[in-house]
């Protein structure tokens, strides 16, 4: 998992536009992890918070999470590592007219910390679409949903929660427990070999540059062939992935973006017929070799152009990438800079359901200047994320260490 930071001496300008502060509601389940009561083994629990809309109840094409053969009270559970400030939820129940069937009556719980606590709202229960929960807001790390089974098994085939984003945490205020090994990391991170003040290529300095959004070029090092359906699903758990470091960010400490859209704007392969799809899409490039993999062009690099101008990009700047997500058949393990991240390619294709890809998101903390643990541990941690084989999800300690480097950051960028 070790890092590949460039050593590139650059000037940067940017153009800074704070965003307002007004109240922003989002859907930030899919930046949650999901677990349950009970999941029958052919179906996930991960089904609830992909964001994919249902097209029925009974719904064929998509995973599903379902309880079937447990009945009675069952449970799905959305734990995100930092407090949401949630005022509303809709859920879409599994129904499957046969072994698994809607709930007699559900109902949300918040945990306050020690105990879970009813939410008091009006829950109505229908198939075949979305029923809304709305309340008093309540600021909470988890959201259950209770089920209470009748006729049958019960199930969800999706959730979302609605927070108020710019209501999250707002400045620095870290539980008191982390206030020390904090300290310990960034101390650490400034004695480095790297100078954080001085490297302008971090995933914060590529959000900034491009007003809130990031740019991937997939390098495909790898014979098997790719679908659009492929393609697409890689760029979903691509965005999912990385939008779950940025919902740690988003309405704190004066970070200005409620959501950082990912877009993929090409992929690179050594034989165009591995791809199969036919339309435009993305970007496609063919037989562009460095490392000995296929990449975009240079041209449209980030890490080759980082004055943020894009000259020779065919297609103009919208075209350039800021990071590769670079996709290698038979790896295992993981590497991440500022160039972006690389992993197994069957790694991915294998992991494309599961809630948290925790290599690809390791990796992708290294790209904001996260460091590795190899041989220390700040005071008072055991697992987290970015120590390797610890954690396999964004941990309160990752979430902090993240905001942590916004904080010493910021004022570059006119924060
Ligand atoms: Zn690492």
């Amino acid at each position: 998992m070790r890092r590949l930071f460039a050593v590139v001496a650059l000037l940067a300008g940017f153009l800074l536009v704070p965003a307002s502060s007004d109240a922003a509601l989002g859907n930030v389940a899919p930046w949650a992890t999901a677990t349950a009561s009970y999941t029958s083994p052919w179906e996930s629990v991960a089904a609830i918070n992909d964001g994919i809309d249902p097209p029925r109840s009974n719904d064929l094409r998509n995973r599903r999470w379902g309880t079937w053969p447990q009945a009675g009270e069952q449970w799905a559970l959305l734990t995100w590592p930092s407090a949401q400030t949630i005022s509303s939820a809709q859920v879409y129940f599994f129904d499957d007219g046969g072994g698994v069937r809607e709930p007699v009556s559900w109902r949300l719980q918040s945990w306050d910390g020690a105990a879970y606590a009813d939410i008091p709202a009006a829950y109505p229960v229908a198939v075949d679409g979305y029923v809304t929960a709305s309340f008093p807001a309540v600021t909470t790390t988890r959201l259950r949903i209770v089920l209470e089974s009748g006729r049958a098994a019960v199930g969800l085939l999706e959730v979302k929660a609605f927070a108020d984003t710019a209501a999250a945490p707002s400045g620095w205020n870290p539980p008191a427990a982390l206030v020390t090994p904090l300290d310990e990391v960034w101390r650490h991170t400034e004695s480095g070999d790297r100078d954080p003040y001085g490297f302008r290529n971090f995933g914060w300095d590529q959000i900034m540059a491009n007003g809130g959004s990031i740019n991937y070029c997939v390098r495909w090092d790898s014979p098997a062939p790719v679908s659009a359906e492929l393609r697409d699903r890689v760029h979903a758990a691509l965005a999912r992935s990385f939008g779950k470091w940025m919902n740690v960010m988003a309405g704190h400490d004066g970070w200005p973006y409620a959501e950082v859209p990912v877009k993929v704007v090409g992929w690179a392969v050594r034989d165009r017929a591995t791809l199969q799809w036919d339309d435009d899409s993305v970007d496609v490039y063919v037989g562009d070799m460095r490392e000995n993999a296929p990449q975009c062009a240079e041209p449209c690099g980030r890490f080759f152009n980082q004055s943020g101008a894009y000259p020779g990009c065919p297609g103009g700047a919208s075209h350039h990438y800021d990071m590769s997500l670079w996709l290698t058949a038979g790896m295992d393990g993981g590497a991440g800079g500022d160039w972006g991240q690389r992993i197994g390619s069957e790694y991915l294709v294998d992991n494309l359901g599961s809630d948290d890809i925790h290599i690809l998101l390791h990796e992708i903390g290294h790209g904001f200047g996260l460091d590795d643990f190899y041989d220390w541990t700040p005071t008072g941690q055991c697992c987290f994320l970015m120590k390797a084989g610890t954690a396999t999800s964004i941990t309160e300690f990752d979430a902090w260490m993240l905001r942590d480097l916004w904080r010493h950051l910021k004022s570059r960028y006119g924060y």
